[in-house]
This record gives structure tokens, C-alpha cells and sequence, in this order.
């Protein structure tokens, strides 16, 4: 058995690289970002009003100044504003030379042409050049997963097709006689395919494509064809159930004599002590491809497949950690008696920002994961968490 960390480690260490295509914007939200992006001008590009109003000499404020022109967004000024003159000029347009001041219009009385300011909020309505940005910084660094505010960031810097890494292809496989799909009805003993679909949409929304592979059964050359097939068309296969030590656990040893290496298949983590990765090397001795096997209880599934799989998709993808992990006062006291792994446990953030464990019965209440919008991570060796106490929280997404 080894330690999460170390688990996590080799995970990452153990990449594909994903290949790279442009895309355009309308496309690259979800996409890892695969150049770095610098400034190509200042931002703002020229001192510009904030606000709809008139801009003036600041020493000129409390007579009345004459307009001298109207600036709107989009337009040079050709006016230079002197002593007792302003311009009038809307939100987005170009400081005229000679101002340094901008007065909003509300705070204002025209008549006759003339402004007169009647006090308010009068210097902080210029946005400098470059105030926010110069040209030639790094305006996102390569590797970034890109959301909306980066795709704000990328057209404002006039990049409209972006290079990102290709999607990973992962197929997704269940295992077991127990499982059926869920549109069919089960017997007593019968257990539907909640892993699969989880997988599937866990995929997709970690930025790769899914193919659903089906349902092998606990037999040997089952497992054996359904691992096959499913490297026809992909890279990566997470398989869920098959790894733990019942007498139909074929997973690992299909592995092995498929030509991949085990990794690990024992980490000090719970729930997913079971979790199993494997890697297979070309020629010339890179990772070709992949083979996550997750245990078959669905939280285990649930958590590594966040804290493992979709780490291995960000490494390979030039980021540093998918999770946002953070430290927040745990609501209540809490215990437990086994403290020789690492643990998490799901919660929620409290509108007071305290984490709140959920009421959970072990690594098959898959409904808990329903409610929980983070897992606190309890260390190795930690039994006893009083109320108030710092815990680190990994937000779950
Ligand atoms: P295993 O890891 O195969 O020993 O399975 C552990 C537990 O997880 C058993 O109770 C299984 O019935 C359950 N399980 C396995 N695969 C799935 C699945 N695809 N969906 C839901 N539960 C599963
Ligand atoms: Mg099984």
C-alpha cells in the first residue's frame, strides 16, 4: 500500500501527451490552454473615461467650463482642453490631451453650454494605459483550462482561434455480474450501472470524450475482450469494480497479461483503497496508454476518479492540479477510530463558510454525493477534529 501522494505523483508522472489543434473561441471553453498568451497592447490601451461625463482640469473644478466637444467611445478627441474648458465624453472614450480629471454627468448642471460641477465623486474616473495589464505580460499561461473570463481574455487580445490539447479519448467500462443498465429491471440481487454513467459525465466535463464501453462480465476472457475492444478507439480506459480481492477480481491480472505494467493497485486512501493504475510504453519507452481501474463502490469511484483520473487529464494537459483545495473551521466535533489513511469525507460549505459533514454510511452511499459540495481530507494518523478546527476541503466539481 502507498501513500495517496504518492499515488497522486505517479499519476502524473505517467502522462500522454494529448497532440494540439486550433479552435476557434466559439469552441474553447472546456479546451486546456496550450500556448501562453502575452499582452499584444496595454490595457486599456489609452487613458479613457470611466464613467459618462466631462473631462476637465482638475484646478478648473468649481467655475464654470465651457464644452468644447463631444467625445464618444470609438473616436479620436481633436479638442486639446484648456483652462475654464471641458469636453463631454461618454464611458470607453479617449481622455482629450490637456485633461486630468473626469466628472460624472449626474454630479453636473449644463446650461448654455457651459458645466458646472456641483461636487461628488470628482478624480477617480480615468482608467490609466496599461493600468491593468502591459504589453508583452503573460495575460494566461499555457496549460490554463479555459472558462468564460478567459475567453474574454483571449478575444481582447485578439486571439480568436486558440492552440488547446486535443481531447483525451477514454472509454469507460463497468464490471461485474451484478450490474445492469438502468433501463432494464432487477432481480434481488441485482445492482444498476450508476459507475458508468457517473464516469461518463465525469469525463466529459473534465474536458475528454467518452465512449461507453458497456458491461463485462466476471470472467476472464470477457474482461480480456472488452479491455481490447476498448483500446481500439482510446488512449485511456477507467474501469470500475473487478479490483479488490473477491475471487472474480480479474481486473489487475488482465492487465498484466495484456502487456500493461501496475503501478500501484493499493493506495492509503478512503474510500478507493482498491484504485489501480496501469501504463502501457512504445517503442521508444513513452506511455502510450492508460488504464484506470477504480473499485467498484461507487463514493470510491466517485472521489478518485476527481482526485486521480482527472489529475492524470490536467498533467497530461500541461496544468498543475485540476481541485481547489482549501482550508475552512469544521462545524462540529469529529471522529473516527481507523486513522491509517487518508480520509474524506463528503460535505457541504455552510453559508458561514464552515464545512458540515453530510450524514454518510460508507463508500457505497453514493446519494451522499447528492447533497456534498466538498470532501474534507482527514490525514493519516488524525482521529479527532474539534468543532472550530482548521480541515483542508477539496470543492467537489
Ligand atoms: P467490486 O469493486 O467489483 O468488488 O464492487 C464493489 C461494490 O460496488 C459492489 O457492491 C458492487 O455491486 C458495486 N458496484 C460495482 N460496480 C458498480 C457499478 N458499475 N455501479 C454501481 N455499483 C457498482
Ligand atoms: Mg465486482
Amino acid at each position: 500500500m502507498i501513500p495517496f501522494s504518492e499515488a497522486l505523483n505517479i499519476v502524473k508522472h505517467n502522462t500522454i501527451k494529448p497532440g494540439y489543434e486550433n479552435v476557434p473561441l466559439s469552441a474553447a471553453s472546456g479546451r486546456y490552454l496550450a500556448e501562453t498568451i502575452y499582452a499584444d497592447r496595454d490595457t486599456p490601451p489609452f487613458n479613457k473615461s470611466a464613467v459618462d461625463g466631462f473631462a476637465c482640469r482638475g484646478e478648473d473644478l468649481g467655475e464654470k467650463l465651457e464644452i468644447v466637444e463631444t467625445i464618444p467611445a470609438g473616436y479620436e478627441p481633436s479638442v486639446k482642453v484648456e483652462k475654464g474648458k471641458c469636453s463631454r465624453i461618454m464611458t470607453g472614450a479617449m481622455l482629450p490631451e490637456g485633461a486630468d480629471t473626469v466628472v460624472m454627468v449626474e454630479d453636473c448642471v449644463v446650461e448654455d453650454n457651459y458645466m458646472h460641477f456641483r461636487g461628488g465623486k470628482g478624480r477617480d474616473n480615468i482608467c490609466m494605459r496599461g493600468e491593468d495589464m502591459s504589453s508583452g505580460s503573460i495575460a494566461i499561461p499555457s496549460g490554463t483550462l479555459i472558462n468564460a473570463a478567459h475567453i474574454a481574455i483571449l478575444a481582447s487580445m485578439g486571439i480568436s482561434s486558440p492552440l488547446v490539447c486535443k481531447k483525451f479519448k477514454i472509454g469507460v467500462l463497468s464490471t461485474g455480474d451484478e450490474i445492469i443498465e438502468p433501463e432494464a429491471t432487477p432481480s434481488r440481487v441485482q445492482i444498476r450501472n450508476s459507475n458508468g454513467w457517473q464516469l461518463y459525465a465525469q469525463t466529459l466535463s473534465a474536458g475528454a470524450d467518452a465512449e461507453y464501453l458497456g458491461i463485462a462480465r466476471d470472467d476472464r476472457e470477457d474482461v480480456k475482450t472488452m479491455i481490447t475492444e476498448g483500446f481500439r478507439n482510446n488512449d485511456v480506459l477507467i474501469i470500475t469494480g473487478g479490483v479488490s480481492m473477491g475471487d472474480f477480481d480479474y481486473v489487475p491480472d488482465t492487465l498484466e497479461s495484456l502487456g500493461f505494467t501496475i503501478l500501484f493497485d493499493k493506495v492509503a486512501v478512503q474510500p478507493g483503497k482498491p484504485s489501480t493504475f496501469a501504463v502501457k510504453k512504445d517503442e521508444s519507452g513513452e506511455v502510450s496508454k492508460v488504464v484506470f481501474a477504480l473499485p467498484g463502490n461507487p463514493v470510491s469511484c466517485y472521489l478518485q476518479f476527481l482526485l486521480l483520473v482527472k489529475e492524470w487529464i490536467c498533467s497530461s494537459s500541461g496544468g498543475s492540479s485540476s481541485g481547489i483545495w482549501t482550508k475552512v473551521p469544521i462545524a462540529h466535533d469529529y471522529k473516527r477510530k481507523n486513522t491509517s489513511r487518508l480520509s474524506f469525507i463528503p460535505g457541504r460549505i455552510s453559508a458561514e463558510g464552515e464545512f458540515e459533514t453530510l450524514s454518510y454510511n460508507g463508500s457505497a452511499h453514493i446519494l451522499a454525493m447528492g447533497e456534498a459540495t466538498a470532501a474534507a481530507s482527514v490525514p493519516v494518523g488524525r482521529g479527532d477534529i474539534k468543532k472550530g478546527e482548521s480541515v483542508t476541503i477539496f470543492i467537489l466539481e
